[in-house]
């Protein structure tokens, strides 16, 4: 294990995560070379009394990790695949891109993000929404066991049968319960996927928004949507995502293409499904600042579509605003992971601070009425929000669980949940 402290050649290359909004000023940087420095780094945390934060990439980075000790797993990527069992074990560093490449050489895929650059295990403990989580459910959900270290510096196996109070907080309650070392998961038989992002005129934006609403409903569970409202090569416009398990996804889609009308970029193809991610989301993005918005609704009043098209349109700053549709088999779960039955999201990202910040706030202003209140934690990144990604239950159940585990809240940084208070004996 490499330590850094502040003035330390070297302490600046590895305080900074990809999102850039935070200049972090951590006290001590633990750069692990082995699993048993994660041990060390745990252990060199409490003797010196300071909080842990966990980074592999910082793409998840809600705050910035100021007088903690970083324990930075970047270089823990192993990927192993058994392909007989279908299941991947991957260390804390690895990366979709890392499981994308080892699975495709047996046909199979895991639960990816939009993006190859996310940590696996970051993006599954948070719930992990995927383009095929309408069909396979939330990454957390497919996970069968994690290595973890705990506050107290113990190594042990969590999985349905071993401490399964720890494995169940685990599929969806981030990085408050441990140190995740080693993650075995589920993998699928998707060797290629009819995928795309096409493009659209802008004029086109509220109707197309509108069949969407309409045509949701009868969306099949092998097929994964959005629409949005983007900026490609320096213009905006309307484009239709999509990400379907076979090979009849056209005709899946044919009601809401009639509507768009004849495309800008027709670009839906059969894809393998390392290519296809790329594909739908376009490229992966360098670390920049980043801050984005997510609300989820039941219902969507035409408002909110309105809002949608404002809010995209024109000279609009943000990166893109996002309306996605949700369910199938993510209803299935039974972990702590996201809202399940909530059918729709709409989500903005801004890469930049002002002036992107008006329009972005103007846009949570006027949509966030008719929203749930609620948020999937993996696409949230407002730390005061933390609670709003689960249901009371859910939540509830998880500080409980945080006290078992972590009851002096050691794991406290980006989205916290705090341990239930101990309760007074009564006599
Ligand atoms: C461009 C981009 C695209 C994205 N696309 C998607 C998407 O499609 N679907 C989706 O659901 N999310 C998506 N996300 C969100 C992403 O899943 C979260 O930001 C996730 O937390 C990133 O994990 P990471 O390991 O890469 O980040 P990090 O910042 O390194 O980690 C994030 C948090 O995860 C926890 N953590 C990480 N490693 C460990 C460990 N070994 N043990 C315990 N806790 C740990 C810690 O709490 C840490 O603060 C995207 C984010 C970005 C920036």
């Amino acid at each position: 294990m490499t330590m850094f402290k502040p003035g330390d050649p070297g302490y600046d290359r590895h305080r900074l995560g990809w999102n850039r909004t935070f200049e972090s000023h951590p006290a001590l940087i633990a750069v692990a070379a082995t699993t048993g420095d994660v041990r060390a780094a745990v252990r060199t945390a409490r003797d010196h009394d300071l909080p842990l934060a966990v980074q592999a990439t910082g793409h998840g980075l809600v705050a910035p990790v100021d007088g903690v000790l970083l324990l930075k797993t970047t270089a823990l990527n192993d990927v192993e695949i058994d392909p007989a069992r279908r299941v991947a074990r991957v260390g804390p560093g690895a990366v979709w891109a890392d499981v994308n490449r080892a699975a495709a050489r047996y046909g199979l895929a895991g639960l990816a993000g939009r993006c190859s650059t996310v940590g696996v295990t970051g993006y599954t403990l948070g719930g992990g929404q995927s383009w095929l989580s309408r069909t396979f459910g939330f990454a957390a959900d497919s996970m069968i066991s994690a290595e973890v270290v705990t506050a107290g510096g113990v190594a042990l196996t969590a999985s349905p049968r071993e401490h399964p109070d720890l494995f169940w907080a685990l599929r969806g309650g981030g990085g408050n319960f441990g140190v995740v070392t080693s993650l075995e998961f589920q993998l699928y038989p998707v060797a290629r996927v009819w995928s795309g992002m096409s493009l659209y005129p802008l004029e086109r934006a509220f109707d197309v928004l509108a069949a969407y609403r309409q045509w949701a409903s009868t969306e099949p569970e092998a097929m994964n949507t959005a629409v949005l409202l983007p900026q490609v090569d320096g213009r905006r416009v309307l484009a239709i995502r999509a990400f379907h398990h076979g090979d009849d996804g056209a005709r899946a889609l044919a009601p809401l293409l009639e509507v768009a009308g004849p495309p800008l970029l027709d670009a839906f193809a059969m894809r393998a499904f390392p290519e296809a991610s790329a594909a739908t989301n376009g490229p992966d993005v360098p670390p920049v600042p980043n801050r984005q918005e997510i609300e989820l609704f039941r219902t969507l009043p035409d408002e909110v579509l309105h809002a949608i098209v404002e809010a995209g349109a024109g000279d609009s700053p943000l990166a893109f605003v996002e309306l996605r549709h949700w369910g199938g088999a993510m209803a299935a779960g039974d972990g702590p992971a996201g809202h399940r039955d909530v059918p729709f999201s709409v989500m903005a990202v801004a890469p930049f601070p002002t002036p992107t910040e008006v329009t972005l706030d103007r846009l949570v202003r006027r949509i966030r009425p008719y929203a749930t209140g609620g948020s999937f934690l993996t696409l949230l990144t407002d730390p005061s929000r933390t609670r709003s990604a689960f249901t009371t239950a859910n939540y509830e159940r998880l500080t409980e669980v945080k006290r078992s585990w972590d009851p002096a809240n050691f794991f406290r940084t980006g989205h916290n949940i705090p341990p239930a208070p101990i309760r007074k004996a009564t006599s």
